[in-house]
């Protein structure tokens, strides 16, 4: 591993004027994944600016959105109760990330930044329809989680920007959803993932949500398969349909973990599979 410099500022304003004077240097919160590109060689950052003592960039909020801190750790994303009870797919989602001990200090807004198709905890914010907001020293936007990410390791992040906040609106009684995820092992990055969000008027679905993992260069919205649930009545048959709709619409590749052929039909699968789970016709 090359040597690098490494900052530890104590507020946002000073990790964001470092990052302005040091454009190549990367912000690093866990490390999970960061230090392993490094030791890999895959990216030679000059330096390292640490975000773990910025607290500003911790913790969940609730105000009329729902605000969870970038560097807020998958396991207290776990145990926080307004998230248990409001957002459940996001803590089942978190509750597949790695093990316990990454889960310790691996952080959500490193889960996003990191950019992999992957990334766990990024299907239950699509369907949720998060919002993430970006700082840098110049002042704040925000945009939805839908147009952050740009292909495998890449966002529209600026150089001199930091990920703050995801922010979430307020849910809605009628609302089920699901996060389904196939690995090697237990411990394993996804084979293919999909969270599903179903509101229902009795046997009607009034809105759906379906969002993919491992399948596509970004974590992905599968808007084929939303419209074709969307103001109809969920049958066994249209599962069918919405099976074979996830299953084209996709762009996996072929890797280690999976066939770009058994990642596309398995896709399918685990969409026929969360609608089966959601109307009660099946267990996941
Ligand atoms: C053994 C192992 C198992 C894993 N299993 C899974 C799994 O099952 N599912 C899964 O989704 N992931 C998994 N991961 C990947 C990793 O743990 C997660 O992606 C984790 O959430 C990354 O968070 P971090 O805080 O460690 O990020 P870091 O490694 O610190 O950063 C990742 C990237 O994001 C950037 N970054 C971090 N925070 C910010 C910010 N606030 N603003 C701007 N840029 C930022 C960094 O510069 C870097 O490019 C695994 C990793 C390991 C080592």
């Amino acid at each position: 591993m090359r040597g690098f410099d490494y900052f530890k500022p104590r507020s946002l304003e000073e990790a964001l004027r470092l990052k302005e004077t040091t454009p190549d240097a990367r912000f690093i919160a866990g490390g999970t994944d960061l230090l392993i590109k490094i030791k890999d060689k895959e990216l030679r950052p000059s330096a390292l600016i640490s975000l773990r003592s910025v607290k500003q960039l911790e913790g969940v909020e609730v105000n009329k959105f729902t605000r969870i801190g970038a560097l807020t750790t998958i396991s207290d994303i776990i145990q926080n109760p307004v998230l248990c009870e409001s957002y459940p797919v996001l803590v089942e989602a978190s509750k597949r990330v790695g093990s316990i001990q990454v889960r310790n200090v691996a952080s959500i807004g490193g889960n996003l930044c990191n950019c992999s198709p992957a990334a766990d905890t990024a299907l239950p914010l699509l369907i949720y329809n998060a919002k993430v907001r970006l700082q840098s020293i110049q002042g704040s936007r925000e945009m939805p989680l839908s147009e952050f990410f740009k292909g495998p390791g890449e966002s529209c992040l600026k150089s001199e920007e930091t990920l703050t906040d995801i922010l979430l609106g307020p849910t809605t009684v009628n609302r089920k959803a699901i996060f389904l995820k196939i690995g090697r092992v237990k411990m394993d990055l996804a084979i293919a993932s999909v969270a599903l969000m179903l509101e229902m008027e009795g046997e009607r679905c009034q809105k759906a949500r379906v969002a993919v993992g491992s399948a596509a260069p970004v974590p992905l919205r599968l808007s084929k398969v939303e419209e074709l649930l969307e103001g109809e009545t969920v049958s066994k048959e249209l599962a069918g349909e919405a099976q074979k709709v996830a299953s084209e619409v996709v762009a996996p590749i072929s890797d280690i973990r999976a066939s770009e052929g058994y990642r596309r039909h398995i896709v399918g699968v685990l969409v026929r599979h969360a609608l089966e789970n959601m109307l009660g016709w099946s267990r996941a």
